[in-house]
């Protein structure tokens, strides 16, 4: 059993893929070329947004995001403490200050009314993450950010696939900022990422911030970075496409199979009426979780702690931040959580083998208390 099979997914595009390849290979522009600009035209479309600029990897996306918006020294940023350490590290390497609010336990996405109270008047931005494919609370967190003079950025780099009130996510911002890392739910064979934006100016600054700065070939107008993606990840991502729905809800249906064998002995993935989740993750909830991890690892069952330390307490970032802050709710879940493994190829065998191990443990410990 495997965390996230790709090699299944693989057998099923290996043919498209050996020919998108040669093509590649016959027209030579290996860096931004046709696949690029197809790839980039075709998930404008799907996301719905009027722009989608690819770059090398969802950090730097967040990177060029924030550094389009021009943050820097003296700005704060407002975001996630439970999350991949991305978006935070990309507001403190460009010396901007970072403000953990806390999040809402059920979802794990930042809570509104957190993010309301951290705002001060050196706040510039929010980076709502999207946390185990179920978007964050977009609608409240783009109010706050009217309200007070902020741009919002979406980190959609587990949540591409699924859905906000009808709306795909990757376009509920003023930016959004996905990731093509392997196993995200869509992924290329090495690292990728890319910017939505409705703000034509924006998308201009990101296309000329990727290739260092340049308006036209070698003429610098301002200082940029080389993070463009190359033809073959995008040929990957052309031919891997057309599954991204079909895969989340297969995902969907792993999830829900799970919950309804595990609800009563852990906190399972909830889940808002008004989201459908990509399910990149399946992540459970229990104060037994160092046990649980422990028995899992002896059974060969796969399984990850998405993440074992809040970022407020991560050494990296001690200059940038409040170490002391108090977010009882990440720390909270950073002590209790851990992801089972789901992928679509995963079979009803495999998953029962899962929910088997889970439930035995929770049999058995019931004994020993008792007994
Ligand atoms: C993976 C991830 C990133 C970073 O993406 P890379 O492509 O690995 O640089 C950023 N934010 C979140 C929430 C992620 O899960």
């Amino acid at each position: 059993m495997r965390f996230i099979d790709l090699d299944a997914q693989y057998r099923l595009i290996a043919a498209d893929l050996a020919e998108r390849f040669q093509r590649v290979h016959r027209h030579g522009r290996y860096v931004l070329g046709p696949e690029v600009e197809e790839l980039e035209a075709t998930l404008a479309r799907r996301v719905g947004i009027r722009a989608c600029v690819t770059v090398s990897s969802g950090t730097d996306a967040l990177l060029l995001a924030l550094m389009a918006l021009g943050i820097g020294a003296g700005d704060e940023v407002i975001t996630s403490p439970f999350s991949f350490a991305a978006p935070a590290e990309a507001v403190a390497l460009l010396g901007a200050q970072v403000v953990f609010a806390d999040i809402d336990p059920r979802s794990y996405n930042l809570d509104p009314e957190a993010v309301e109270e951290v705002i001060t008047p050196r706040s510039r931005a929010i980076i709502a993450v999207s946390l185990f494919g179920q978007c964050a609370e977009f609608d409240r967190l783009g109010a706050i950010a009217e309200r007070h003079g902020l741009t919002l950025i979406e980190d959609a780099a587990q949540s591409l696939g699924a859905t906000y009130r009808g709306r795909q996510a990757g376009g509920l911002a003023h930016v959004g900022c996905t990731s093509f890392y392997p196993s995200k739910p869509l992924g290329c064979y090495g690292d990728g990422g890319a910017c939505f934006t409705a703000d034509p100016v924006l998308a201009e600054r990101l296309r000329r911030l990727r290739s260092h700065g340049q308006e036209r070939p070698f003429r610098h107008v301002q200082l940029g970075i080389n993070c463009r993606l190359d033809s073959l990840q995008a040929a990957v991502l052309l031919a891997k496409l057309p599954l991204l729905e079909q895969e989340a809800q297969t995902r969907a249906g792993v999830a829900q199979h799970y919950s309804g064998a595990l609800a009563e002995l852990v906190t399972v993935p909830w889940i808002a009426p008004w989201n459908a989740s990509a399910h990149s993750c399946y992540t459970i909830a229990t104060p037994e979780r160092e046990a649980l991890r422990e028995w899992l690892g002896r059974l060969d069952i796969p399984h990850t702690v998405y993440y074992p330390e809040p970022l407020h307490h991560q050494p990296a970032l001690a200059a940038y931040t409040d170490p002391l802050a108090q977010l009882p709710h990440a720390e909270q879940c950073c002590r209790e959580v851990l992801s089972l493994p789901i992928h679509p190829y995963l079979d009803r065998a495999d998953q029962d083998r899962v929910i088997a191990a889970v439930r035995r443990f929770f049999a058995d410990r019931s004994v020993s208390v008792d007994g």
